[in-house]
């Protein structure tokens, strides 16, 4: 059984069609790749599959562990195992990162916090910072990547992980995912950047909101380099 199945998603917003038809499925233990560019509706399936509620799906269905989760809201989403990492983390402003980390599992000790920022390339001294202003957004996205290594789901959906301003370099967020699926997680990677999706164990190339092409990483690698054009086209802020 699989972990995720996304089946003939339809979303709408403010009357456009902006997923149509849409089918991906992740099983335990893979990273697999969402790929398109700018607009072609990979934010809106994130917020749909972790429920948020005016992305609430007007066809379709979406399967968590087997049970038909599609009018669950976020909150039940959550504690059945399913997170998501904001493309712009959200504000904990005035807590201090340890605070924050503390915040992903009952239990957790000094130690496991420094090893989790450890994996995201930041010194023990993060943890007695403050979540304000003065992060970077770069670091912002880092606490937010170890905030959801320690949270330890059953699927980490992670929108754009690679954005912001100082990039973790590409090989250490794959081994951060790696390692989560050593740990039991799932990882479902949206990106625009196909060298990602190159990465994951299958990638889904979706274009206007819906796949078109399903394969090996390389191979959705190649196609979205040579044939991606159409989608292009109708995006003005292509990236
Ligand atoms: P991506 O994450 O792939 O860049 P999005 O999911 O953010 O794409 O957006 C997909 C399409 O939906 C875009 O054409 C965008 O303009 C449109 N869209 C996104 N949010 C809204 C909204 N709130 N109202 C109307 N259209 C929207
Ligand atoms: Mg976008
Ligand atoms: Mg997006």
């Amino acid at each position: 059984e699989p972990l995720l199945l996304v089946e003939d998603l339809e979303v709408q917003r403010e009357g456009n069609v902006i997923l149509k038809g849409l089918d991906i499925k992740v099983n335990r233990g893979e990273v697999v790749g969402v790929l398109g560019r700018n607009g072609a509706g990979k934010s809106t399936l994130a917020y749909s599959i972790m429920g948020l509620p005016q992305y609430a799906p007007s066809k379709g269905r979406v399967i968590f562990e087997g049970q038909d989760v599609t009018d669950w809201s976020i909150t039940d989403r959550a504690r059945a195992g399913i997170t998501l990492a904001w493309q712009h983390p959200a504000r904990y402003e005035g807590i201090t990162v340890g605070e924050y980390l503390s915040l992903s599992r009952k239990d957790l000790g000094r130690q496991e916090l420094l090893e989790a920022l450890s994996l995201v390339q930041l010194e023990g001294a993060y943890l007695d910072r403050r979540v304000d202003k003065a992060l970077s957004g770069g670091e912002r996205k880092r606490i937010e990547l170890a905030s959801v290594y320690l949270m330890r789901p059953k699927l980490a959906i992670l929108d754009e992980p690679d954005s912001g301003v100082d990039l973790l370099a590409l090989v250490e967020i794959m081994e951060l995912f790696r390692r989560m699926v050593r740990e039991g997680s799932s990882v479902l990677i949206i990106t625009h950047r196909e060298d990602v999706a190159a990465q994951c164990n299958r990638s889904y190339l979706i274009c206007r909101g819906h796949v078109i092409l399903e394969g090996s990483a390389e191979a959705v690698k190649r196609y979205f380099m040579s044939q991606c054009e159409p989608c292009s086209d109708s995006s003005p802020d292509l990236v």
